[in-house]
């Protein structure tokens, strides 16, 4: 593939670092060759930031692995019900939102911690990023005034399946969760009428999706 997009040279390195860890959908490598994840991260691990690893953001959190963000993207796209509306949880910096609102017309993300949404929302304003709603709450409840979702991704491990999540997605639509506390597995899950067909994807390693309170 040729990925000639110049706003993020480093991101087309980290595009062909995926191709490498198995990520084969090009639409998910050119959203990732797009986004400048150096503006995510603190500036001490510039040096790191188009290396496939997860890196603190402060707060306790992380921005994901890139192959994580890039898997998850994919199972997303894979589903064969056309995907225009996406609820995130746990914005974080939003390096994961970026990518998604390269790819679909409208993203919904929700955060828990104020400082880390207020920052998310400057930068992803900066980068010119406008299809982008954003909600300071709890991820367990979603996003309910604006379901339903065609796609769903989780990006904080759930001790169980949040069923307000479940209820929030399409018919035929995806949710991408990390289910677990200690061990972690990555779920596809595709929702038919009140079916929900469930899939292992991966062990992962996620922070927690936290219960109830926001700060
Ligand atoms: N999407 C990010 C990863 C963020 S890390 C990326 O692209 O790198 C997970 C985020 O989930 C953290 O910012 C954390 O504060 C948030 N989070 C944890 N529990 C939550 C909850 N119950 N509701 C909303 N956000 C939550």
């Amino acid at each position: 593939m040729s990925l000639t997009l110049n706003l993020a040279r480093s991101g087309e390195r980290l595009a062909h670092l995926l191709i490498q860890a198995g990520i084969t959908n090009h639409q998910v490598l050119e959203a990732i060759a797009r986004v400048p994840r150096e503006a995510f991260v603190q500036p001490a691990l510039t040096h790191k930031a188009y290396e496939n690893t997860a890196l603190p953001i402060g707060k306790g959190q992380t921005i994901s692995q890139p192959a994580i963000v890039a898997r998850m993207t994919e199972i997303i796209i894979d589903n064969e019900a056309p995907v225009k509306n996406v609820l995130e949880i746990g914005t974080g910096c939003g390096y994961q939102t970026a990518v998604l609102a390269q790819l679909f017309d409208k993203i919904y993300t929700v955060e828990r911690i104020s400082s880390l949404q207020f920052q998310a929302r400057r930068l992803l304003r900066q980068l010119d990023l406008h299809n982008i709603n954003f909600k300071h709450g709890d991820g367990w409840k979603g996003w309910s005034s604006k379901a339903p979702y065609d796609a769903i991704i989780v990006t904080a491990a759930a001790a169980n399946l949040p069923t307000k999540l479940l209820e929030q997605l399409t018919d035929g639509g995806t949710m991408v969760i990390p289910i677990g506390t200690e061990e972690q597995v990555l779920k596809r899950i595709i929702r038919t009428g009140d079916d929900y067909q469930i899939t292992d994807v991966a062990n992962v390693k996620f922070v927690p999706l936290v219960a109830g309170d926001t700060e």
